[in-house]
């Protein structure tokens, strides 16, 4: 008899059955078993499913949304209000008709929008914003340009830092109360860090803020990872901004969801032009997949894998994980290692990163290795990470930490 897991009522066999029956579906990851492809914060692989809708849509009804009125043209129209409708609920929104859903090319052109088609409206001269400047440049980049937009016409924006403990890999909030003041009016924050992998407790930014400032989620490294409901109190958040392409859908995917309460309604300005109706066919096809799926068992499985990996790390005297995490741990009751979502970065003592890229790609592992896009980070700070998603496996995390032993 098998042993029962303890975390779900399901047998370690049930999930490696389960595991093994999804990795099936992704047709680039089976084509090659001697590689491992340990890069999914970067991008994901995509299921059968998702190429099938795309192939269905392209050979069924391709044609522009919104302008024909022949079938073509409607069926692609009601396949772009229905994606956005999908978005919605995938994100569990409670009142989908006081949100909106906007479809970008990924998390760095939502974000943008959002600073410049709604946030540069809503400023005035002397507000303050908070903006966190140890995260993706992706989620810095598009506030700054709007602090300098303003300028240009005579309004003056504060932009403060948002106060971060690197030893934790999350936001200090001890100190966050000493930022916030009184012309504070939005928060742009990062649910999963792109370098840590942590949860950045973006309830806690609430509680220091109050319920009326508007707050911004990059939630590239969630979305598609973990479950992500905005009707969840702990996350009282305006906008969520992910990337489509992280979460199994087509490059050139991604959407802006907002919650159209604090502040006026979020209207992405000008000419909207041709959207991506094929990157929306693949964006319907990936939320789908991973509903029927199930996040909070994809959440399960890659966790398990990144406790694996960041025990294992540490018993191996030249590395080091970035992020320890350790107080967050303690706090929460919850060790350090399992409050990771999918991603851990490291540096061996003495190899440099890009050679450790260079040396586990010859055994097979596509890593990332370089400052990852990190904001303030320089040549220096080069690491190596791993970032998982569910067709990772036990045996390539067994299989890495076995050659990352044999290099000393
Ligand atoms: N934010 C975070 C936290 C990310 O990890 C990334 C991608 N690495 C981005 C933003 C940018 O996403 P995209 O490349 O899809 O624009």
């Amino acid at each position: 008899m098998s042993a029962t897991h303890p975390r779900h009522g399901t047998s370690r066999d049930e999930t490696a059955d389960w595991q093994r029956g999804l990795r099936e579906q992704f047709p680039l990851i089976t084509a090659h078993p001697e590689l491992a492809y340990l890069d999914s914060a970067a991008t994901s692989q995509k299921p059968r499913a998702v190429l099938d809708a795309v192939q269905t849509y392209l050979t069924t009804s391709n044609a522009n949304a919104g302008r024909g009125t022949y079938p073509w043209a409607n069926r692609t129209t009601e396949l772009v209000e229905r994606t956005r409708q999908r978005v919605k609920e995938f994100l569990r929104d409670p009142d989908p008709r006081r949100s909106t859903v906007h479809f970008t090319s990924g998390t760095t052109d939502g974000l943008r929008s959002v600073a410049r088609d709604w946030l540069a409206a809503y400023l005035t001269d002397g507000d303050e914003i908070l903006v966190p400047f140890a995260d993706h440049r992706a989620n810095l980049d598009p506030w700054l340009e709007v602090r300098h937009l303003l300028a240009d016409r005579g309004v003056e924006v504060r932009v403060r830092a948002l106060p971060y403990q690197t030893a934790s890999g999350d936001y200090d909030h001890r100190a966050l109360d000493g930022v916030v003041g009184p012309r504070t009016r939005f928060v742009a924050v990062t649910h999963v860090h792109h370098v840590y992998g942590g949860d950045m407790n973006v309830h806690r930014v609430r509680a220091a803020v109050g319920p009326d400032v508007p707050i911004c989620l990059d939630a590239a490294q969630s979305v598609g990872h973990l479950p992500v409901s905005v009707a969840d109190p702990a996350l009282d958040v305006d906008f969520v901004v992910f990337s489509g392409h992280k979460a199994l859908a087509l490059p050139g995917t991604g959407a802006v969801w907002a919650r159209n309460a604090r502040g006026p309604v979020f209207r992405p300005g000008g000419w909207q032009g041709t959207p991506n109706t094929v990157g929306v066919a693949s964006l319907e096809a990936a939320l789908d997949w991973l509903d029927a799926v199930g996040t909070d068992r994809v959440a399960r499985w890659t966790g398990a894998l990144t406790a694996r990996l960041t025990e294992g790390l540490r018993r191996l005297a030249p590395y080091e994980v970035l992020g320890c995490q350790a107080s967050l741990g303690a706090e929460s009751g919850v060790p350090a290692a399992q409050r990771r979502h999918g991603i851990v970065t490291f540096r061996h003592r003495d190899i440099p990163s890009d050679d450790l890229g260079f040396i586990l790609f010859s055994h097979g592992f596509m890593v990332r290795a370089d400052s990852l896009c990190q904001a303030g980070a320089t040549e220096q700070d080069g690491s190596v990470r791993v970032s998982l998603h569910v067709y990772n496996t036990v045996e390539e995390i067994d299989r890495l930490l076995s050659v990352l032993a044999s290099l000393h």
